[in-house]
Order: C-alpha cells, then structure tokens, then sequence
C-alpha cells in the first residue's frame, strides 16, 4: 500500500457551474504538471447535483471539508436553470461565513502592458492588493420585506459591521502589508482604508476609529482613507498609488470588478477567502458567465492564478514559481484565450501552461 507522505497537501475540488467546470480541470492539470505534492478530492456540489437530489451542501459538508483538508479549491456558482441561486448561496457563502473565511484576498497585478485598457500604463504600475471583509456587510442578508407586492412595499436590506469582524479584517491588511512585498521584491508600505462614511455614518464611524486604533499598533505603515467613489476614479485615473487596500464586503467585490479591468478582466483575476491557521477556499474572481459556458472560450488563467494563490498558502513556493513564469510568458506570446488578444481555446490555453511548467 501506498505510504503517503506527511507533507502531502490534501487539496478539496468544487468545480461548481457554468465556466467554474471548464477552467478548473486546467487549473488542476498545471498544479499536477508543477510536480506540487498534492493529493485532489473531487466534489460535486452544483447546479446539476441541485436539479438531480436537491442536494446544495451534504449534512456535514463544512465540517468535513475543515477536518479532511488543507485546502479547497471552488470554481463559479451560478446557473440559469435554479432561477434562486439557492445553490450558490449555499455553497459559496457558506463556505466563507460558515467556515468563516473572513478575508477575502485579492492580489492586482498587470502581467503585460498589452492586458491594461490605461494608456502607458506598466506592469509595475499595477501591483496592489484588495482585502474585502467576508463574512458581513450586506451579504448577511438581514432585512426583509413589508406589504410585498403593493404600493406601500418597504424592503430593508441591513449592513451589518460587528467590531470583532471590522478590527480583524483591518489587523488583517496591516499583517498583510508588514509580511508580504510588491511583485519587484520592494516592501509594501501602505494601507487604504476604503468606504462611504460620510454618507454610511455609523458603520462608517466604526471603521474609522477602530482603523485609527488598529493602524496605532504598525507606525511604520503609512495609513490613507478614501471614499469609494474617490477610489473608483482614482483606480481608473492612475492606479500606482495603490499598495494594499482594505474595505468592507460590498465595496470590495465591487472594486475588484473594477480592479479586475485593469488586469485585462475578469478571466484574469484571482482570489483567496482566507481564516489564518485554518482551512481556506481559492476561487477565481470571475463567476459561472452562463453565455460562454460550454464553448471552450472561457479564460483559465485566472482560475490557474488562483490555484498558484493556493499552493502558495500552503509554502509550495517553488511550484507557485514556475506557475506564475508559466501564465506571464503564455500572455506574452498570445498563447491564452480570445478574450486576452490569444486564439486558443480554455483547454489549449490550459495545456499550453501546463506544458511550459511541466519543463522547467
Ligand atoms: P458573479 O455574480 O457570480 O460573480 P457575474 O454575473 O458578475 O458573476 P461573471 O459570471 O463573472 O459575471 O461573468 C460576466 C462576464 O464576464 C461573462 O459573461 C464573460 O463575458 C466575462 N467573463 C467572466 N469570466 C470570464 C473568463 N474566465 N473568461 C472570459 N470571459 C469571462
């Protein structure tokens, strides 16, 4: 029988709906051709498994996926067929509020000048990090609906910002700032707190003196504060500023959209949804895009930067290496999907990458 080694990294697959079920096996093909030592569990939480058994998460699942693995790696969620999104809410924001993956990490980093829609703009111009609170915000879904259906309907949709969630998002990014550098090897210096305070005041005033308090304890990182319209025409205006940047559950998904466009769009980006000390979920920015599912068009780069995120995460630095070469040197030479300026389709993107690893 097999020995496994102890320091095998045990790897939980949930490729989900839509283009989740295209990039994900090429992201899976290039860690293997890395030579990363990982063992792969498959599982089938999905549209598909919804409509068969009406099953979303199996009882348990959480629990099982925080106890069997060192890591999950999760693809899009989202189908036209389960007109609720059932599913997906109960899969995917499960998965960050019940294992309570609160920071949700994601990196901005312009691979080549030709991905950037901004005029002269480098890739190192384009090197931040977004730290979006996870688990509240207006995602708790709090609220509800009085006099439905009439002309008196009120609906109330509740943001909610605990002090324990806000302080540790925010201790979060200054951790963040202090342990990690630029891609150029520079240290990062400085983090941004992001919101809407003058129009949210009390969230607001509470991300603000808990972000004055928590920066009082790392003197050596610069502090800023910008509202998040002021940070979206910034973003768009000139993004070098920019180092690492921290906001709540709302503004940072949509930012990342935003942030996302710099990088040559959604197929690009990559994210992490991350509890320190405990099991953390990889999953591509981009959702499930029910339009170009099934044509082999869709972009696997970012799902393939996901899962370098990942292997990173768990200390397989040199894997992570040879991945990201892999990615950059493929959109260099047009070797990626149309929606980069490439002709291959998500399968031949996906084997060109995992080629280039496999000989380095
Ligand atoms: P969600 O709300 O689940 O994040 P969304 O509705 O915001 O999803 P996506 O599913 O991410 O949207 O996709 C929106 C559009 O972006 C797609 O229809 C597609 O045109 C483009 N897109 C997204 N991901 C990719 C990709 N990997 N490759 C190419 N195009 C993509």
């Amino acid at each position: 029988m097999d020995q496994q080694k102890p320091s095998r990294k045990r790897i939980a697959v949930i490729p989900g709906d839509g283009i989740g079920q295209e990039v994900i096996p090429q992201a899976l093909k290039v860690v293997q051709a890395s030579g990363a030592d990982v063992e792969m569990s498959e599982f089938d939480w999905s549209a598909d498994r919804y409509l068969r058994d009406g099953t979303t998460v199996p009882p348990d699942g959480f629990a099982m996926l925080a106890r069997d693995f060192d890591a999950i790696m999760a693809g899009a969620f989202g189908d036209p067929r389960v007109k609720t999104n059932i599913h997906a809410k109960e899969i995917l924001l499960g998965m960050r509020f019940k294992m309570d993956l609160y920071a949700n990490v994601r990196p901005v980093r312009l691979l080549d000048e030709s991905l950037c829609p901004l005029k002269g703009v480098e890739p190192k111009d384009v090197d931040f990090i977004v730290i979006r609170e996870n688990t509240e915000g207006v995602y708790t879904d709090a609220g509800g609906v009085f006099k439905q259906g009439t002309p008196d309907e009120i609906a109330i949709q509740e943001d909610i910002n605990t002090r324990k969630g806000v302080e540790r998002i925010i201790r979060y990014a200054f951790d963040y700032c202090e342990q990690n550098t630029k891609l150029d090897g520079s240290p990062r210096s400085r983090v941004l707190m992001c919101d809407k305070s003058n129009a949210m005041t009390h969230a607001g005033s509470l991300w603000q003196r808990v972000f004055k308090e928590v920066s009082g304890e790392f003197p050596q990182i610069e502090t800023q504060h910008m509202y998040v319209d002021a940070l979206c025409i910034q973003m768009v205006r000139d993004p070098r500023p920019f180092d690492v940047i921290v906001t709540n559950n709302m503004f940072g998904d949509i930012i990342t959209d935003l942030a996302a466009g710099l990088q040559g769009g959604l197929g690009m980006a990559a994210s992490g949804n991350i509890h320190p000390g405990q099991t953390s979920m990889f999953e591509p920015v981009h959702g499930s895009a029910p339009p170009i599912a099934g044509k082999n068009v869709a972009n696997p780069f970012g799902a393939i930067l996901t899962a370098a995120m990942m292997l990173a995460h768990l200390g397989l630095t040199k894997e992570v290496e040879k991945i990201e070469a892999a990615v950059l040197e493929a959109v260099r030479q047009k070797k990626g999907t149309q929606d980069i300026g490439g002709t291959l389709g998500t399968r031949e993107a996906g084997e060109w990458v995992a080629t280039f690893v496999s000989r380095r």
